[in-house]
């Protein structure tokens, strides 16, 4: 029934192949392509299912994803890989008449920028091609867009202000490492932040507001204020919302160290010449920093992700908060990898999931909050992110 296809052999595509693999009742054909085959086999070697077949590919050339789809015969594309990816895997889904789903938005190597304009502008041609792309489905984006949308269908007539929040409580024991990708991470933190507010984007300097936020089962956290791409379709598709922000916790050492490392050049992204060589000083940073992947083992606490959403039901002012707690260490001996991959990795599948059901088939590029949430809702909680709600509370925001 499900023929799929993963590209990218990182923290996000290990878990989201161990749970593809678990669900072997829609996933039936599985193969795991990335620039390094053998971390794909590793991949393979993990969850001990031999039929899962490898590839190498290089995923910015479009002529070699579409000889690699046209010999696979993929239903679906799950693009893992990093967001420098996005519009060469689409452009070749279109070629191959193949699906997609990815976790994050396109952004350009050379500019730490990123929007849906240009994954939006494929819209009309995937239409036409009768394909569905479904995009950001991890958690942030992804979970965060599902839960706004469940907030809006069952609890509120207009949902009028918005913050995700999202707290890492853990420890991994290193003075300084990213949870995902660092090159990625890195250029996220560093850029301005913004919000949206009465129709309009503020701009914030980078990480310039914050106030501790209190999480469950964690206790108060002092969380910064980012911008994150959910944000921009959010307030597209639920016009009602007059205030929508993104926060994320980070600890003092963590900043000290972003503050060194962009005050002595190492978060560049422009070229500099080194021994008569063209580097780029961020992506050697993350050549000698620890790997998000091997992070896992000593990670101990827990992650705490959610949606603070006040709005109007029935004439009366309401709010509700729902959130979902994800330990480490139950994340790391399930897939080996730590919560911040796992909770990206779960939601990816479960949208594949949702498509090989066919209960998330629209032919065009949607974003995961235009579908029904109710039967993601449901998955989340047998597959591992089990979630809570709390009505009527204050919500510090
Ligand atoms: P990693 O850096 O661990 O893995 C990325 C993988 O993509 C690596 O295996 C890498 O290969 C492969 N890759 C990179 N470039 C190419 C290429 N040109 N062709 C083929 N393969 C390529 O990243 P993560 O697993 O941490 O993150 C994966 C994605 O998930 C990212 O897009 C990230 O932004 C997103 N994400 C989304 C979140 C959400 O909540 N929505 C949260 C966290 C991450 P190699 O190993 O050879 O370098």
């Amino acid at each position: 029934m499900g023929r799929v296809l993963i590209i990218g052999a990182g923290g996000v595509a290990t878990v989201a192949a161990h749970k593809v693999a678990q669900n072997a009742d829609v996933f039936t054909d599985i193969m795991i392509v990335s620039r390094t085959q053998s971390k794909c086999d590793a991949i393979v070697k993990a969850i001990g299912n031999p039929t899962i077949k490898t590839a190498q590919v290089d995923a910015d050339d479009v002529d070699q994803l579409v000889a690699l789809f046209n010999n696979f015969k993929p239903e679906l594309v799950m693009n893992l890989a990093l967001p420098y990816q996005d519009l060469t895997i689409m452009e070749a889904c279109l070629k191959a008449g193949v699906n997609y789903l990815d976790t994050a938005n396109y952004e350009p190597k050379d500019v730490a920028h990123f929007e849906y304009s240009w994954q939006w502008v494929f819209h009309d041609r995937f239409k036409q091609a009768g394909l569905t792309a479904i995009l950001g489905c991890g958690f942030d984006p992804g979970v965060s867009g599902v839960y706004t949308a469940y907030a809006a269908k069952h609890y509120f007539d207009k949902v009028e202000y918005l913050d995700i929040v999202d707290c890492n409580a853990g420890n991994h024991h290193k003075a300084f490492a990213t949870n995902f990708n660092p090159e990625i991470n890195i250029r996220e933190i560093t850029q301005n932040g913004r919000y949206y507010q009465d129709g309009k984007w503020i701009q914030t300097k980078p990480l310039e507001i914050h106030k501790p936020l209190n999480y469950p089962n964690i206790g108060p956290k002092d969380s910064y204020l980012l911008y994150h791409e959910e944000l921009e379709s959010l307030v597209k598709h639920y016009p009602t919302i007059k205030r929508a922000r993104f926060w994320m916790t980070f600890g003092q050492e963590y900043l000290t160290h972003l503050r060194v490392i962009q005050d002595i050049g190492m978060a560049r992204i422009d070229p500099v010449i080194y021994n008569g060589q063209e580097i780029i000083p961020l992506q050697f940073l993350k050549a000698v920093l620890p790997n998000p992947q091997d992070l896992g083992a000593n990670y101990e606490g827990e992650t705490s992700i959610g949606c603070r959403i006040r709005g109007m039901k029935d004439g009366k002012e309401r709010t509700y908060y729902v959130y979902n707690n994800c330990s480490h260490q139950a994340a790391y001996k399930e897939t080996g990898m730590q919560a911040v991959s796992y909770t990206t990795g779960v939601p990816a599948m479960i949208g594949a999931e949702m498509f090989f059901k066919g209960l998330w088939n629209r032919p065009g590029v949607n974003n995961v909050e235009e579908f029904d949430p109710d039967p993601f809702m449901e998955q989340l909680n047998k597959q591992g992110l089990p979630w809570h709600e709390a009505f009527d509370i204050d919500l510090e925001l």
